[in-house]
This record gives C-alpha cells, sequence and structure tokens, in this order.
C-alpha cells in the first residue's frame, strides 16, 4: 500500500462527516479537504453578487461569472482546520447558514460548477496524504482512494445535531427547518443528473446515528488496519 493514502468520506447531510474526516486527518497527519465547504462558498457569492435574487438562482449567469470566483484555504491554528475564503474575504464563518444551505444544492447541481471544484480538488489531493469529504469522492473526484468511507444516520438524529450548532451560532432557524433542509438536501443530492449522491461499490457504510465520535475513530483504525494487511 501507498505510504500517503487518499480517504474519501462521502454520504448524507450533517451526518458528521466533516468532523470525522478532520478527526482522521489529525491522527494520520493529513490534510483535511472539507468539499461541502468549496460549494457552500459558491453559493455565498451568488447570494452576495445577486446572482441569487428573490428566491431565484441565475444559473446562466453564474457559469459567466465562474472565472471571477477565487476560492482559497488558510489554515487557521484556532480552529486545527482551515478557513475558506472567497476572492481574499474569510467566507468560513458565513457559508452554514440556513440560507446557503436552502440553495447549496441547486448550484452544486449545476455541471460547469462542478467540473471547476473537483479539478480543484483533484489538484490539491494529487500527492494522497489526505481526507476529503464529500458526496461524490469515492465516486468521481478520487475514485482509486484506497479507503472509502459511505456514512449515513437517522435524518432527525442529523436534523438535532445541526440545529444545535446552528443555536450555537445564534442563527433561530428552527428544527423543523432544519429537518426539512436536512430532507430536501439528501433528495435533491441523489437525484440530480450529475454525479448524484451514491455508494461506490467499494465504499463501507457508517451508521453512526448512535455512535460517538471516538467509536466511529475505533471503526475507521479497524478498517485502516485491515486495509493494511
Ligand atoms: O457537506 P455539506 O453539507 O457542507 O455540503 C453542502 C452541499 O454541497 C451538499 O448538500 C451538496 O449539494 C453539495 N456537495 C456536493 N458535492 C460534494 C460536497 C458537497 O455536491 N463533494
Amino acid at each position: 500500500m501507498k505510504n500517503k493514502l487518499t480517504i474519501a468520506v462521502d454520504g448524507f447531510s450533517s451526518c458528521g462527516k466533516s468532523t470525522f474526516a478532520k478527526k482522521i486527518a489529525a491522527q494520520m497527519g493529513y490534510v483535511f479537504i472539507d468539499t461541502g465547504a468549496m460549494y457552500r462558498a459558491v453559493t455565498l457569492y451568488a447570494i452576495d453578487n445577486g446572482i441569487i435574487a428573490d428566491g431565484i438562482l441565475d444559473q446562466q449567469q453564474l457559469i459567466e461569472r465562474l472565472d471571477d470566483i477565487e476560492i482559497s484555504f488558510r489554515y487557521n491554528k484556532h480552529r486545527g482546520a482551515a478557513d475558506i475564503y472567497v476572492n481574499g474575504d474569510l467566507a468560513e464563518g458565513r457559508i452554514r447558514t440556513i440560507e446557503v444551505s436552502n440553495y447549496v444544492s441547486e448550484v452544486s447541481s449545476i455541471g460547469e460548477v462542478r467540473r471547476k471544484l473537483v479539478a480543484m480538488q483533484q489538484q490539491m489531493g494529487r500527492d494522497g496524504g489526505v481526507v476529503l469529504d464529500g458526496r461524490d469522492i469515492g465516486t468521481v473526484v478520487f475514485p482509486n482512494a484506497e479507503i472509502k468511507i459511505f456514512m449515513t444516520a437517522d435524518p432527525m438524529v442529523r436534523a438535532q445535531r445541526r440545529y444545535k450548532e446552528l443555536q450555537a451560532k445564534g442563527d433561530n432557524a428552527t428544527l423543523e427547518e432544519v429537518y426539512q433542509n436536512v430532507v430536501a438536501r439528501d433528495e435533491a443530492d441523489q437525484s440530480r443528473a450529475i454525479s448524484p449522491l451514491r455508494k461506490a461499490d467499494d465504499a463501507i457504510v457508517l451508521d453512526n446515528s448512535y455512535m460517538t465520535v471516538e467509536e466511529q475513530m475505533e471503526f475507521f483504525l479497524k478498517l485502516y488496519q485491515q486495509q493494511c494487511e
């Protein structure tokens, strides 16, 4: 097996993929790449620049403006993870609002958006030693990843987790709104024409509805040892 592996963590919305992927990266000394943050950053740009207005996304305008959107990451030692920047402006705190969540699946269904971000992800992860979380990592971005995990959890458990996170940030979205968004995004991500969310044939399923983060890490380490044998 290669020295520096590529680890793909895909799955449904709000399953704790980022928390899990970040932990794996810290344990392995690898770089963590949150690909969902990149789709959220493009969505935030569209909101900030009037490309999403009155509840409508102007797909053509977004496609025309794609070359103007520069996404970058900078490591934040306080968070122990990279913050995302859009055209040099810190976007980390603004990409996880319910407003962005409500449009991100539509933005991520646009082929041109996916092509731009997938190319960036492949470039960032080309030397291995990376853990990427997303929806299409094991199927499209890195189909040869050595370890592929597909995460799922009960939708209400996921909504409650996301609701608590939002509350902690002072966002006043209701549990019902968050639940509806989780279910709608699952549906949109699975049914889109390009790179729909699906488990790669060789991915291992992790249902973490009733698992602690420590139990999930035990699951990963077992999987890693099996791959090394
Ligand atoms: O992971 P997160 O929930 O932040 O992702 C936000 C949205 O970005 C997803 O609902 C999905 O529409 C899109 N996404 C995607 N492909 C990825 C990662 C995220 O389409 N690799």
